[in-house]
């Protein structure tokens, strides 16, 4: 278990019970808790082991070992595998997380399976290409997503404990409370306390989404000064709910709203992993990631004047003369997520009040990433390359953004009432 970490809706987990049935032997889960995840600190962490602690709680419901170690993923899987019979993996799109399952492949004996399980249509099924926009995209998964909605329960684990097999019985399990003194975290951003980890806590959005929210999305998502989102990314990043589990919950409701969330939710968020997934420049440079016409742009006025420059620490610590700006980055740092239309007027600033657009694209992804809950993730990265042309269309030219599409405060002003949103922001502090 990596990058699904739950036991509700978990297909690896369920292949792994349906495999070990067939073979008559028992299912141990296995975790590698590594403390130098790129760019993780401790309020990252604290989130995803409220996770794991739930996760440990429901695995021994079923009767199913966790082994939690301290060690890098693929060294604990191949460590344990000379006692498996088959590895399962869960799927991850990150560099990182493909490096991971590679290495454990080629460093094992026993066949090692992995499972699509972090999103409804999987990757490859869905295209074989990196998508140039939501609209190519959507064509290719119309059929399929309806394919992969299918309910999965959860199997029965026949053979349970580990006493019956000589050569488990000394295998460890240390449990997540234990593993996790001993980690050594970089504290330089404080936990939340405005998101607690974990699918109770995920299944208790789902549900208050779906009783006072869902109806007015599509009219009330985007107002920065409402609540009318449904908060699950943070719970999404960390695979502690499916987004098939999601998505069939949002259609049986049978509200108003369910076709516009579910754009947002397969078709965009897809995107995203299709993006990370073909593209595996994503976090480093925007030559390799925009289209031509987006790259070229930029850089025609990448030399124009700028009025305001702000370096990264003026950034980070919100001090811009822009409020609603400063809003959105202290909605960030205290909440661990900023709403969602903000953060494309928050990275589209970046882009104005910097040097280049590759600084820029630099600046944006690292506060991303640092601050928000559900930041390294497929979308954080399509995200932020949105702000500079990606998955989107030309626009009428203008300076530093060329062609790309540009946002203002006036903008803002005309469509909310931003003076709340800034009072909502002042309250949380
Ligand atoms: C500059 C920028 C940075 C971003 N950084 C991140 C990030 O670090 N992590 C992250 O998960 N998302 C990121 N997004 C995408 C989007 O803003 C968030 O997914 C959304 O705000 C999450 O809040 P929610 O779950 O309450 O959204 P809801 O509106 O309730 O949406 C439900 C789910 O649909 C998906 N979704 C919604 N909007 C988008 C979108 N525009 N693109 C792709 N999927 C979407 C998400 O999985 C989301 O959880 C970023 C967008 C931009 C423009």
């Amino acid at each position: 278990m990596q990058a699904a970490q739950r036991v509700h809706y978990n297909q690896a987990l369920e292949y792994s019970i349906e495999q070990a049935n067939k073979a008559g032997i028992p299912v141990i889960v296995y975790f590698g808790l590594t403390d130098d995840f790129p760019e993780a600190n401790a309020r990252h962490f604290h989130f995803m082991i409220e996770g794991l602690i739930e996760v440990e709680k429901k695995l021994a419901e079923r009767k199913i070992p966790l082994i939690v170690q301290h060690i890098s993923p693929p060294e604990g899987v191949i460590n344990l595998s000379n006692k498996a019979r088959m590895v399962v993996v869960d799927r991850g799109y990150l560099n990182i997380e493909r490096k991971w399952r590679s290495r454990a492949a080629q460093n094992i004996s026993c066949p090692l399976i992995q499972i699509e399980t972090n999103s409804v249509v999987p990757v490859e099924t869905a295209s074989p290409k990196e998508e140039y926009a939501a609209h190519t995209l959507r064509k290719k998964i119309a059929d399929f997503r309806t394919e992969f909605l299918n309910d999965i329960p959860a199997r029965k684990l026949k053979n349970l404990g580990l006493e019956k097999f000589a050569d488990l019985s000394s295998i460890e399990l240390t449990p997540v409370k234990k593993t996790v003194k001993n980690l050594n975290l970089n504290s330089s951003v404080k936990k939340t306390s405005h998101f607690k980890g974990g699918f109770t806590a995920a299944q208790d959005h789902l549900e208050t989404f779906i009783s006072d929210k869902l109806a007015d999305y599509p009219e009330k998502s985007s107002d920065p000064s409402e609540d009318f989102l449904s908060h699950l990314s943070p719970y999404l990043h960390f695979g502690q709910i499916s987004p098939v589990y999601i998505a069939r919950k949002i259609k049986s409701s049978g509200k108003p709203g369910t076709d516009e969330f579910l754009e947002q939710l397969i078709v965009r968020r897809e995107l995203s992993i299709n993006f990370i997934y073909y593209n595996k420049n994503y976090d480093s440079s925007l030559q390799k990631i925009l289209p031509e016409w987006a790259f070229s742009t930029l850089q025609e006025h990448k030399d124009d004047p700028r009025e305001y420059l702000y370096n990264l620490s003026e950034l980070e610590e919100a001090k811009t003369h822009n409020p609603y700006w400063n809003a959105a980055q202290k909605e960030m740092l205290i909440t661990g997520k900023m709403h969602s239309y903000m953060r494309m007027y928050w990275g589209k600033k970046i882009l104005e009040w910097s040097p280049s657009p590759q600084d820029a694209f630099e600046k944006a992804l690292y506060l991303n990433n640092k601050y928000h809950l559900d930041g390294r993730d497929a979308n954080a990265f399509a995200g932020v390359a949105w702000c500079f042309g990606k998955h989107d269309r030309a626009w009428q030219e203008r300076d530093i953004f060329g062609k790309v599409r540009y946002m203002n405060s006036s903008g803002l002003e005309r469509k909310f009432p931003m003076q709340k949103y800034i009072s909502r922001v002042n309250k949380l502090s």
